[in-house]
């Protein structure tokens, strides 16, 4: 099997490359180094089934040879990036869909394309299931993330009912754990890297807004049990275990054996109140089911940070 996986060098990508890898499949990444990271691949460094092409996928694709299966896990995902690189996201959601799909046209090659909860906006259904329709906010601080992503589905699934392409589209939702980068933004390497250093764990408002957080290699096992599946019609992966903000900045706290303080800073515009997948459709369709544990998670990724700053 031959993948190529776009932004193979960021947090998620990395860990699909390494779990290939162990499968035994040969991959090409491809990745423009905006938000990625070469170190997120150092340790594939002369590995015989492994190369990264620099590149943005914005630009078009040429792989030589033949390629079974395309994966675009190619944009920037914090908030922080939103205002950024917010017509890098745009462009990666959009162009860079197109292009990648191109590309598996050709290659005749299965397409997954990593999509979000972000497409639920701020939702008014709780949990979401995969046909709630959304409520985003197309001008607002996230609505290059929000929309890209839903326009990124909507090609998906022209080029699957139009152009024959075989496609998957799996929507995540907040995932974590080692690889993020120290300056991401999210709220997971902010409370742990804030841990650690024995500095206040800034909490957004008042905290009470909630986000169900996934280990990332349950997301993997997740993404490529949809990408192996025969379903084209989208899935949500993440977890169901809902936290608040500030019952998280407590965990963080409590399992770093950190005596930082938790301090409130002002919410950031659009952030959306409550988020909690339905996974029904994945449980039943794809037999998967996330098994680390949120303490689990969380201490493997102190002990990631842990080694990053000594
Ligand atoms: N957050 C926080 N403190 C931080 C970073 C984030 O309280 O240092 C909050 C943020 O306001 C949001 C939640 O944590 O409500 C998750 O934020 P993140 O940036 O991880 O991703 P989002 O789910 O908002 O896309």
């Amino acid at each position: 099997m031959r993948a190529v996986v776009a932004g193979a060098a960021g947090f998620i990508g990395s860990h699909l490359v390494d779990r290939m890898l162990e499968m035994g499949w040969e991959v090409v990444g491809v990745d423009n180094l905006l938000t990625g990271s070469r170190a997120n691949l150092a340790h594939l460094a002369g590995h015989p089934r492994f190369r990264l092409v620099e590149q943005d996928v914005c630009r078009p694709v040429e792989i030589l040879g033949p390629v079974d299966r395309v994966l675009h896990l190619a944009s920037a995902a914090s908030p922080v990036d939103f205002s950024r690189f917010p017509v890098e996201i745009l462009m990666a959601g959009t162009v860079g869909t197109r292009n990648l799909l191109e590309l598996a046209a050709a290659k005749g090659a299965r397409f997954l394309l990593a999509s979000t909860s972000e497409v639920y906006g701020d939702p008014l259904v709780h949990p979401q299931p995969e046909d709630y329709r959304g409520n985003v906010d197309p001008t607002g601080p996230r609505g290059c993330y929000d929309e890209a992503k839903r326009c990124a589905e909507a090609f998906t699934m022209a080029y699957h009912r139009t152009r024959g392409v075989e496609t998957r589209i799996v929507r995540i939702f907040n995932t974590y754990g080692p690889r993020t980068r120290v300056d991401d933004g999210r709220v997971v390497p902010n409370f742990v890297l804030q841990a650690l250093r024995q500095q206040p764990l800034t909490v957004y408002g008042d905290g009470s807004q909630t986000r169900s957080l996934c280990y990332v290699d349950d997301l993997v096992s997740g993404l490529l049990a949809a990408l192996e599946s025969p379903e084209p019609m989208p899935f949500n992966l993440g977890t169901e275990q809902e936290i608040t903000v500030l019952e998280l900045a407590r965990l963080v706290r409590q399992l770093s054996g950190s005596t930082s303080e938790i301090t409130f800073r002002p919410l950031p515009p659009g952030d959306p109140l409550r988020r909690r997948p339905d996974l029904s459709r994945a449980r039943t369709l794809l037999g998967w089911e996330p098994r680390v544990s949120l303490q689990e998670g969380l201490r493997r990724t102190l002990d990631h940070f842990r080694s990053v700053l000594s």
